[in-house]
C-alpha cells in the first residue's frame, strides 16, 4: 500500500495553487457572466457563441470542442453544455431559444496557462418555477456534502458516500454512471468521483491533486437516456427536469481550495442565496 502510494505521488503532475487559480476564476468569471445575460429569447447557439468570445478574448482553450468520448456520438463542436429543462448532462447547443421558465445547466470547462478548470452551474430563466429552484437548491446541498469531504487522506469513496447519503436524505436517487472526476493537463483524468460510494473506498486523495465534485439530480429518477438527435444530450428517462452544480477543487491537508468558485454567488455555499 505504501509502495503504491509512493508510486502515485511521484507520477501526479499536480500545479501549485498559483499555477491552477486563473483556470478556475476564468470559469467561474463566464459562468457568473452567462447567468447574469443570458435570458428569454436567447438561442443556445448564441450563449455557445458568447462562451466562445470569452474564450478567445482571453486566450484560453476549450476541452469541449473537440472532445468526443466514448458517451458521445461525434466530437462536441461547441465550447459549452446547455441542458435544458429534461437535459441533465452533456447538453449539445442547437437551434432552439429559451422560454420564460426554462430551466437551464451550463457545464463549462478550459485550460488556462495549461491547466483545466471545471464548472456547472444551474439557472432557472426568466420567471423560475418554485420546484425548480428546490432542485437547484437541492444539488448544491448535495455537492457541498461531497465537497466537504475533501482532503489530503480521504477517498473517491468517502465524497462518494457524502453525495449519496445526503441526496437519499433529501428523497433524490443516485445514477451511478456519470460524476467527478480529476482535473490536470486535460478534463477527465483519474481518478473517477462517484456520486455513490463506501467510506474509506477507492482513490486516496493527494494534496495538491485537481477534482471534481458534480451531482446531478432529477426528482423522480436516477436513469438517463442518449438523445437520439445530436447522440451527446442526457435526457432523464421520465422527461422531468434536472440539475447539475459542479466546482473544481484543489485537495490540502483541510478544506479544499473551491477554485472555480463565483465571486457573485449570495452565499458562498448557494448560487440563489
Ligand atoms: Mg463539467
Amino acid at each position: 500500500m505504501i509502495l503504491g502510494r509512493r508510486r502515485r505521488e511521484s507520477t501526479l503532475d499536480l500545479p501549485t495553487l498559483e499555477q491552477a487559480r486563473p483556470a478556475g476564476e476564468f470559469v467561474a468569471s463566464v459562468l457568473s457572466h452567462l447567468r447574469e445575460v443570458v435570458d428569454v429569447g436567447w438561442n443556445l447557439l448564441d450563449v455557445d457563441a458568447e462562451a466562445h468570445r470569452l474564450i478567445r478574448e482571453a486566450g484560453a482553450t476549450s476541452c469541449y470542442i473537440d472532445y468526443h468520448p466514448a458517451f458521445g456520438a461525434s466530437p462536441f463542436g461547441h465550447v459549452i453544455c446547455t441542458s435544458v429543462n429534461s437535459g441533465v448532462l452533456h447538453g449539445r447547443p442547437y437551434d432552439r431559444v429559451l422560454a420564460d421558465g426554462d430551466l437551464l445547466s451550463l457545464d463549462f470547462a478550459v485550460a488556462v496557462e495549461g491547466w483545466v478548470a471545471d464548472s456547472c452551474l444551474t439557472v432557472a430563466v426568466g420567471t423560475p418555477r418554485s420546484e425548480d429552484l428546490q432542485l437547484i437548491r437541492d444539488t448544491e446541498q448535495v455537492m457541498w456534502a461531497g465537497i466537504d469531504q475533501v482532503r489530503a487522506g480521504a477517498t473517491v469513496g468517502d465524497i462518494g458516500h457524502a453525495v449519496m447519503t445526503e441526496a437519499h436524505s433529501l428523497g433524490y436517487s443516485i445514477n451511478d454512471r456519470f460524476g467527478g472526476h480529476g482535473v490536470g493537463r486535460t478534463m477527465h483524468e483519474a481518478p473517477f468521483v462517484p456520486n455513490h460510494g463506501t467510506p474509506g473506498g477507492g482513490a486516496e486523495l493527494v494534496a495538491g491533486q485537481l477534482i471534481t465534485v458534480e451531482p446531478f439530480l432529477v426528482p423522480t429518477t436516477s436513469e438517463l437516456v442518449v438523445d437520439e438527435h445530436d447522440g451527446w444530450t442526457q435526457l432523464s428517462a421520465d422527461g422531468s427536469r434536472g440539475a447539475h452544480a459542479e466546482h473544481t477543487l484543489q485537495v490540502t491537508e483541510g478544506a479544499p481550495i473551491v477554485l472555480t468558485a463565483r465571486s457573485d454567488d449570495p452565499s458562498p455555499r448557494s448560487s440563489l442565496g
